[in-house]
């Protein structure tokens, strides 16, 4: 029999609500595997502990009363550290936010906590989301649980990781290029990118505003599914986030996917790519054609341009969002203060990483007088092209199966110093960010080295019960045949 900490979020649901279990007890056994492992694994950066056995306990008591707040009721869950909680650290893995606490909660905790979720604690991110390893974290990489000679991938390699190290039954994490799908499949887990718009990013600390999505990691596609019903949604506080009524995410999950086409880019199937990741696709190839769907080639042509459009067009949003951290109003405040100008750049020198730096040097660059028109426009213009090239596809398929990453998890340190090799690991998974559309990563083998490895299905933007019910049937067919 498995541990309790090794259940799957949707079956520790039916042991809550059938009283088999308590949140409490699923909670203690949670905190003491994350006091055993954390600081080897370096997950969790902040932990809730007091609170959590509060909000637990508070949970056991409705459940006992037959009055859940919803089917996620004490379920503990993990939040990356860019989504504010009030009164709770939130850093963003930030020297410049080390102190910061937030006088609010981001839309999803609200919604979360209202389901009575159980909060543990937050998790690791690079530095304001922006990288693909945790390396970039001014609290040092998380490493991965399944290699801990390996980055977790990232950003949200801190969520990952808290779901593959069974420190919690699901997490929350952001995808601007790839930050849910890449580090989901590093860690083998299920991770959900969200259509643009579907989930309130309000309180949550902005990279790209264009492309940020924020969405679920745990370790079922299901799971990701029961998180999704309660976070969606339009919220008053995000005008991004349409009306567009939110379906009832479980109800296709068990519905055969036999008749549906599926679309292999060839542009993904560069020289680069890792010979284990596309045997992997070829299994999942097998999967679906034994579960009686239909796959077929296809053509996205302006793949090959994803990368440049995205690193001009996120680090332009970028150096826009990134001017709210001036020392004044919150974060750290630089040391030198003889005039504003003094006071700006020693709260960033100070307070900024590398990466975030460079970053908004290149898209303030990109965006001033002279270079807006060859840089930014040229890269809105790519971006249109991209979104058509998906376009044109789903007109003959219903899904498009790729890889999440060119990779396995890497070692630690690889790219070290060398930010354009880490900006070539986004290539399978900026495309879907600049097209708004959704995607899935979830665990379907092993590299042989061991490391786990997911492919990615992509549906057209709104269709998340699309890519859940595809998830959802290919994960049983390999986890539960
Ligand atoms: N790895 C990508 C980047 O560095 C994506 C980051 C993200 O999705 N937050 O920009």
């Amino acid at each position: 029999m498995s541990k309790l900490i090794e259940y799957s979020l949707s079956e520790l649901v039916s042991k809550l609500q059938s009283q088999e279990i308590t949140s409490r007890e699923l909670t203690e056994a949670y905190i003491d595997e994350i006091e055993s492992r954390n600081e080897d694994l370096n997950v969790f950066l902040t932990t809730t502990f007091d609170r959590a056995r509060e909000m637990a306990d508070a949970s056991d008591s409705r459940i006992k009363a037959g009055q859940a707040l919803s089917d996620l009721d004490g379920i503990p869950i993990s939040l990356k550290d860019v989504v504010c909680t009030k009164g709770i650290t939130t850093t963003a893995a930030s020297n410049i936010l080390k102190n910061f606490t937030p006088p609010y909660n981001a839309t999803v905790w609200d919604k979360l906590e209202s389901a009575g979720c159980v909060l543990l604690g937050k998790v690791n991110t690079d530095e304001f989301t922006m990288g693909g390893s945790t390396e970039s974290s001014a609290f040092g990489v998380t490493k991965n649980p399944i290699d801990p000679t390996c980055v977790p991938g990232g950003s949200s390699g801190g969520s990952a990781a808290s779901v593959a190290a069974h420190f919690c039954a699901g997490s929350i994490g952001t995808d601007t290029g790839g930050s849910i799908r890449q580090p989901a499949s590093f860690c083998g887990v299920s991770g959900l990118k969200v259509s643009y718009g579907r989930v309130s990013r309000w309180g949550c600390m902005p990279m790209a505003s264009s492309l940020d999505t924020v969405g679920p990691i745990a370790k079922t596609p299901e799971d990701c599914a029961r998180m999704l019903q309660i976070i969606a949604g339009k919220d008053p506080k995000d005008s991004t986030t349409p009306e567009q009524a939110v379906p009832d995410y479980l109800k296709n999950l068990g519905d055969s996917i036999s008749g549906m086409t599926f679309g292999i880019p060839k542009e993904y199937f560069t020289d680069g790519i890792n010979p284990e990741v596309v045997s992997i696709i070829d299994s999942t190839k097998a999967i679906i054609e034994n579960l009686g769907g239909k796959v077929v080639d296809i053509s996205l042509p302006h793949t090959k341009y994803a990368i440049s459009a995205y690193y001009i067009i996120a680090p332009s949003e970028i150096s826009a969002n990134m001017s709210r951290y001036d020392g004044i109003r919150f974060g750290h405040l630089g040391t030198e203060k003889e005039s504003l100008e003094e006071i700006y750049s020693s709260t960033r020198e100070e307070g900024l990483g590398d990466e975030v730096k460079r970053r908004i040097l290149i898209g303030t660059y990109a965006l001033s007088a002279g270079y807006y028109d060859a840089y930014y426009r040229k890269a809105q213009k790519v971006r249109t092209l991209i979104k058509q090239d998906f376009d044109n596809a789903f007109e003959k398929v219903d899904a498009i199966l790729c890889p999440a990453a060119p990779t396995p998890a890497f070692k630690i340190g690889k790219n070290d110093g060398d930010p354009l090799l880490a900006y070539l690991e986004d290539a399978f998974t900026i495309p879907a960010s600049l097209a708004g559309i959704c995607g899935i990563s979830f665990p379907v083998g092993f590299s042989k080295d061991k490391l786990p490895i997911g492919p990615q299905i992509l549906c057209p933007a709104y269709t998340e019960e699309r890519a859940l019910q595809i998830g959802n049937q290919i994960y049983n067919a390999v986890h539960n045949p």
